[in-house]
Formats: structure tokens, sequence, C-alpha cells
């Protein structure tokens, strides 16, 4: 027998897009399903459990640009959930911090906590990849591929775009000539990261996490001080987008030593590296973000295009996009 499943509104994708969209519709009073291929909720914003260690390898920390963002990230601040953690970082150097005033947070404990604080009371589907999106008469229909079946007059597509295009592609769903060149024309460069556990010293500049921009090793960061991983030494390193594609080929152990190269300045000499761990992100960061915060199909009513792909490439830009996608979402869903 299939499982079937029928909501006011189906999000697809459990990332702080989704996460944010689902939370407004379900005040709003509508029902709603978030379906996630991931074991658990967050997407990009990310904690990996390292032996006793933890580290965030996806987004490493949260800025605020926006009023509305920032009255949030009070808030969560007020919850303890997030905290300040620097105004601005070093580039390397082992001096002081050349801080632009900007705050960046970080989440106590690792970035799944904030996915996880707002997936509570939602009805979150885990493990459940969609692999295609079809248009009924009346409304959505999607597919995971252990056969569920979901429909919902509307359907927000909360995952990065070349995805999204993917399921409909597959379903036969044609969208306008106009959206459709808008939507393809949005594609995202990849992030090799790395993760070292160390049983030693590292002496990274303060607050404990290097950036440098246009460098083939962009970001470094140590998770210990961050205060993610008391129990071990946790470090993070991210390799920009060019770095990335030409290690992508190499295997994993191979692209780890490139990945290490840079980050043994900061090594004592007789620390040992316990462990190294490579994820792939094929989606990092949209290169070419849509400029507005959603995209609502023309001609496809209930159909809802959200996520980091809109707006600013950033948590606070997909959280925005979530907000307002599904704000325009409200009055469909409820005819
Ligand atoms: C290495 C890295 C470092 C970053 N650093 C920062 C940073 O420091 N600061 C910052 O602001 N931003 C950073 N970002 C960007 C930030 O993480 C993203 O902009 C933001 O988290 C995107 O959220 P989202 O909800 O749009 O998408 P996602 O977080 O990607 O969420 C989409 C969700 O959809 C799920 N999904 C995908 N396909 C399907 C499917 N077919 N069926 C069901 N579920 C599906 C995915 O598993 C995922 O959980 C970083 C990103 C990476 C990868």
């Amino acid at each position: 027998m299939l499982e079937q499943a029928h909501t006011d509104v189906l999000v697809i994708g459990a990332g702080i897009a989704g996460l944010m969209a689902a939370r407004t519709l379900t005040e709003q009073g509508l029902k709603v399903i978030v379906v996630e291929r991931g074991e658990v909720p967050g997407g990009r914003m990310t904690t990996l459990q390292i032996g006793p260690g933890r580290a965030d390898h996806g987004a490493q920390f949260i800025t605020a640009h926006t009023p509305e963002f920032q009255i949030r990230v009070n808030r969560w601040q007020d919850e303890g959930l997030c905290f300040q953690w620097s105004t601005g970082w070093s580039s390397g150097s082992l001096g002081t911090i050349p801080a632009d005033g900007n705050p960046r947070y970080a989440v106590r404990g690792g970035m799944f906590r904030l996915a996880a604080h707002l997936a509570e009371g939602l009805d979150v589907r885990l493990n459940s990849r969609i692999t295609v999106v079809s248009q009924q008469t009346k409304g959505w229909l999607a597919l995971d591929e252990k056969g569920r079946v979901y429909s919902a007059p509307c359907v927000l597509l909360a995952i990065p775009v070349p995805l999204a295009l993917q399921l409909l592609r597959t379903g036969q769903v044609v969208l306008n000539p106009t959206d459709r060149a808008a939507l393809e024309s949005i594609y995202y460069e990849p992030c090799l990261a790395g993760i070292f556990w160390i049983n030693g010293e590292v002496r990274l500049p303060d607050p404990g996490a290097l950036q440098q921009i246009n460098a083939p090793v962009a970001w470094i960061a140590d998770n210990r001080r961050k205060g993610v991983s008391p129990e071990a030494t946790l470090i993070t390193v991210h390799a920009g987008a060019s770095y990335s594609r030409e290690l992508w080929h190499l295997p994993d152990w191979q692209a780890l030593v490139a990945l290490e190269s840079p980050l043994k300045r900061y090594i004592d000499y007789d620390a040992e590296i316990a462990l190294r761990h490579l994820e792939r992100w094929t989606h990092a960061m949209p290169a070419q973000p849509y400029p507005a915060h959603y995209l609502l199909a023309a001609d496809l009513p209930g159909l809802v295009f959200a996520g980091d792909s809109f707006g600013r490439a950033s948590v606070e830009g997909a959280a925005l996009s979530g907000l307002a996608a599904a704000q325009a979402l409200v009055e469909t869903a409820r005819r």
C-alpha cells in the first residue's frame, strides 16, 4: 500500500528557508508538511560529530544585515541559542583582528541546534528524498524515493534551484519561459570542507578563525574555541570556490592533504592529526541569486521557489526568503 499524505502546503527542504516558511505558515493556521531527504533538519546549517567532538562544516556564522532578521537573532540570543562570536576576521596574521564592526553570530553547541529549534513542533518528515513533483488537476503531487506520496494545493521548493528544476523536469512541469530562463541562470559554487581532529595545540588568531576571501583556502576555524566542541579540537577548513573546483576530481585523501597544508602553520610541531574527514558541498553558495526573495511560478498556481538562491546568498538571505515566500503563499493556500 502506498503511504499518502495530504496537506495545505508541502515544503520541500528543511534548511533554514523551509523551516522559517513552515513556521510562518503554521502560525497562520495552515497545515504544513516539511519533507527532508536528510536524517536531521538544517541542510547547510549542519554540525558533524567526530569522535568526542563536533564541527560546523557548512555555514560557520550568521550575520544580520536587516532589522527583520536582527530581531530574530536578538531573540535567539535571549533564548541562549546564539551568541556574538566576532566582529571581523584576521586574514591569517597572528596579530589583532581587523574588526569591521559587523557582528558575526554562532550557535551554542553547533549550527544544527538552531535548525532543531526551528523544527520543534513542525511536521517534518525526515529521510524522505523527493524524486518528482508533478501538477494535478487540483494542486501538486510529490513522490519520494520510498514511494511515499504527498499532495497539496501549494508546494514550496526550498532547495537549491538546480535540484528544484530537476524535480519539475521529471514531473514534466512546463515553466513559463521567463521564469525558466531566470531559474536556469542560477548556478552554485562548490566547496570542499575538511575537518581535522587534532591532539595538540592549534594557534589560530583570535577568536579562533581566519578568513582569506580570495585565497585557495578561504576559511579555517577552531570549533573548540568557538565553543562548539569542548571535548576535542576539531578544525574546519574550507577551500574557496575555484580551489574547490580544482581539487574536486581528486580522491578524498589527496584533497585532504591539500586542505591540511595551510593549517600546518598554526599547529604545534608535536601535534597529531587523529582523524581527517572530507565533505563535498556541490551546492555550497549560489553565484548569482535571483534578485527577489522568492518566485511565484507564473501560470502554475501554488508553485513557489525559495531559499538562498533568492535574495542574499547566506543564512540570513535564506531565512528572509522563506519568510517572504510563506507570506505570499498564505492567501493562495487559504483559497
Ligand atoms: C561550506 C559552506 C559554508 C557556508 N558558510 C556560511 C556562513 O558562514 N554564513 C552564512 O550566512 N552562510 C554560509 N553558507 C551558506 C548558507 O549555509 C546557506 O545560504 C543557507 O544555509 C541555505 O539555506 P537553504 O534553506 O536555502 O538551503 P539548504 O540549507 O541547502 O536546505 C535545503 C534542504 O533541502 C534538502 N533537500 C534537497 N533536495 C531534496 C529533495 N529532493 N527532497 C527532500 N529534501 C531535499 C536538503 O537536504 C537540505 O536540508 C555556507 C554554505 C556552505 C555550504
